[in-house]
């Protein structure tokens, strides 16, 4: 991808307040819920692998924005793909890079890929400016059909253990399975709210699961 489009896609995202961050390729996490699996009712770009030049480019801009009680969002670009952008080899580094060089304050969406003591360690060190909105998705039996390469139950209970997490999303997927996910969540984690509700069937969902 030339470089004036990708700097353009890159504004374009920053101008809604997200990072821009990029895989570049679809997410390997392949649930079999992900809206991604059809982006037609958006323009997406097929933007490279995030490299350092582009994220010096990118911290720059966001620097460049006037601070605000806004939250500069890591996960569900608007023109990129949709992935779990903790996958990305340097996305720790880089979090950790903008927490000390601004002052702005950070969402985060991820179904568990930060490393459960680092991510705890740095919201200790930045109060208040981390917001950590943990997919959890399900704790049950259904997990490994609905998410088949997603983090295991113990890296979510970890990363729930600390001071990280502001809010942890599940779903309903029968009889005493969100029940069984909020009792399990707030034995661990006592202060995160609870995000419950029923995920959307949607048209390309196999059969089975
Ligand atoms: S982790 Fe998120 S973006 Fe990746 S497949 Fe799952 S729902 Fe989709």
């Amino acid at each position: 991808m030339e470089k004036k489009l990708l700097h353009e896609v890159f504004r374009r995202e920053m101008n809604d307040r997200k990072i821009p961050l990029s895989l570049g390729k679809t997410c390997p996490v392949k649930c079999a819920f992900c809206y991604e699996k059809d982006t037609g009712y958006r323009t997406t770009f097929d933007t490279p692998l995030t490299s350092q030049e582009d994220w010096e480019f990118i911290l720059k801009e966001i620097q460049s924005y006037p601070t605000g009680s806004d939250h500069w969002v890591v996960g569900g670009n608007e023109y990129m793909e949709w992935t779990d952008l903790f996958l990305h080899p340097r996305a720790m580094d880089w979090l950790k890079e903008f927490l000390e060089v601004t002052d702005k304050n950070i969402t985060l969406f991820t179904v568990g890929y930060t490393p459960a003591d680092e991510i705890n360690r740095l919201a200790e060190k930045y109060p208040g400016r981390i917001n950590f909105e943990l997919s959890v998705i399900t704790l049950g039996s259904f997990r490994n059909r609905l998410m088949p390469h997603a983090p295991t139950i113990d890296q979510v209970l970890r990363i729930l253990d600390g001071p990280a997490v502001t809010s942890a999303n599940f779903y309903s997927l029968g009889p005493d399975t969100m029940y069984a996910d909020a009792v399990r969540i707030s034995q661990v984690n006592k202060q995160c709210l609870l995000w419950m509700g029923c995920l959307t069937p949607l048209k390309y969902i196999d059969r089975d699961t």
